[in-house]
């Protein structure tokens, strides 16, 4: 994707983690995509959008909502692109189509205003989280998205809600160093897609890093998760900056 319109803004997010159980949050997010995010021409929303997505067949009018706030905000003119978190993997085409959205590759490269940038949701850069990369294989596989594609609406509800206290108290016993990212890794990948900046989520770290990657100066800007605010990156001409919204 190209996007070389000088004047357009674009806006990147992630780690929003939609709940039912977090009203404020919901809340916070539907007046961003009515205010804010109707400033940009493009918004980006690098994964785990939803804290947990059981599969488009979900009809809980929370879902609903939310799809219809995006779709809204698509129609008043900005695009929104997605790509998959490791929360919401599981969101498909039917789903993003209602809500107005186009999703992309887990990994990607977009250009903006002359530069080549890599977005992601940035738990594949977490390679020492050794279990939870093998979750990861194994949940992206079709025989497993299959299976629990076949179970019924209720039973995927309940499998959600016990992971997602699991995987709670789990990552609260990681140590620190498990749960960010890979230096190696990160290198790897700004070599593997010859860029010098990238975009990513999934830390709770919100931060614009400087990485040295072949002796040339690369950033690496982290962006930060909807738990005490709003939070997206402002991209334009001009530069980017990481910007917050206080909870109503
Ligand atoms: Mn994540």
């Amino acid at each position: 994707m190209t996007n070389t319109n000088e004047q357009s803004v674009t806006y990147f997010s992630a780690v929003v983690h939609l709940a039912q159980n977090r009203p404020e949050i919901t809340a916070c997010f539907l007046s961003f995509l009515r205010n804010d995010a109707r400033n940009a021409q493009t918004l980006y929303i690098l994964g785990d959008l939803f804290e947990y997505w059981i599969g488009d067949d979900d009809d809980s009018p929370f879902v609903a909502e939310i799809a219809q706030g995006l779709k809204q905000l698509s129609e008043h003119g900005t695009v929104i692109y997605f790509i998959h978190g490791n929360r919401d993997f599981l969101l498909g085409k039917k789903y993003a189509k209602k809500a107005g959205m186009t999703i992309l590759p887990e990994v990607d490269l977009i250009e903006l205003y002359g530069q080549q940038i890599i977005i992601m949701h940035g738990d594949t850069l977490c390679t020492k989280d050794v279990g939870y990369q093998k979750f990861r294989t194994k949940s992206r596989s079709w025989w497993w998205q299959a299976m629990i594609k076949s179970l019924p609406l209720f039973i995927r509800r309940k499998i959600a809600e016990d992971y997602r206290k699991q995987s709670a108290s789990a990552t609260a016993m990681k140590s620190q160093d498990i749960m960010d990212v890979t230096d190696t890794e990160v290198e790897r990948s700004f070599v593997t897609h010859n860029s010098l900046l990238m975009i990513h989520g999934h830390t709770h770290r919100p931060n614009i890093h400087h990485v040295n990657v072949n002796g040339k100066q690369a950033k690496r800007i982290v962006l930060g998760d909807w738990y005490d605010q709003g939070a997206w990156l402002k991209f334009d001409k001009d530069g980017y900056q990481l910007l917050n919204s206080p909870l109503k």
